[in-house]
């Protein structure tokens, strides 16, 4: 019983993290060699899914635009429309062109397949029309660092703490995950480059919001009616850039 429980939760856990990864676990438990079973499996659902999903996957490398790590893309993490797909390409052609060398980092966009089904801990990225993009950093000397973020996935490196705008005590995705900041290294966010990004963002017309902590958006001296305040039972918005269409 403990078993088959243990592999009920292993299915939920790999469906919940890469959509594909439960369908791949839950065929593996009818062979004997299950770990190769199941890396065949993932690894052909995974092939599967470039060609079958109706979503545009992100470039895993490259330049002006890529995934933060492969490791979104190892996950099916980086599918979205093809019009979003458009828009993140445009963005990142505007800044590599206004800031030559930038490349801008992709992070969280949608599964493969399915509307509705969320992204844990996004719950709004359930139909690749919305992706969330890396802040640009620099050294300590204040020279960009190009590809590279303050956290190992680009998430989580928070620019306003304290004071905290929300309270505490409520069920809510708004993690401050205090004990991980000390830990993170000292990469002043590069503000002009940051700033930029978004204006290209909201000044878009296929884009409809962008979500930015409202203290951090004064500080870049942003102002449009399009960046929003994505309230606090949502994920902080001063570690990441939210876009949708
Ligand atoms: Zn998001």
């Amino acid at each position: 019983m403990i078993r088959i429980l243990g592999h009920a939760a292993l299915i939920l856990l790999l469906t919940l993290l890469t959509q594909t990864g439960g369908i791949a676990w839950a065929a593996a438990l009818f062979f004997r060699r299950r770990l190769m079973v199941f890396a065949i499996g993932y690894t052909a659902l995974w092939a599967a899914a470039y060609s079958l999903s109706p979503r545009t996957p992100l470039p895993c490398f490259g330049a002006p635009l890529r995934l933060q790590s492969a490791l979104y893309c190892a996950l099916n993490r980086h599918y979205v429309t093809p019009e979003l797909a458009s828009v993140a390409a445009d963005a990142a052609r505007q800044m590599a062109a206004s800031h030559p060398g930038t490349i801008t980092l992709a992070l969280d966009g949608s599964f493969p397949f399915l509307n509705g089904m969320p992204m844990i801990p996004h719950l709004s990225h359930d139909d690749g029309e919305k992706l969330d993009l890396a802040f640009y950093y620099t050294d300590a000397q204040g020279a960009y660092l190009p590809g590279k973020t303050r956290s190992p996935l680009g998430y989580f490196a928070f620019e306003m703490m304290p004071p905290e705008a929300c309270p505490q005590n409520m069920l809510t995705l708004r993690w401050n995950l205090g004990w991980l900041q000390p830990l993170l290294p000292d990469r002043p966010l590069d503000g002009q480059r940051t700033a930029a990004l978004i204006r290209h963002l909201a000044a878009d017309a296929r884009v409809g919001k962008v979500f930015v902590e409202p203290p951090l958006a004064a500080s870049l001296g942003l102002s449009d009616p399009k960046i929003r305040f994505q309230g606090c039972r949502a994920a902080r918005h001063d570690d990441h850039i939210h876009f949708q269409l």
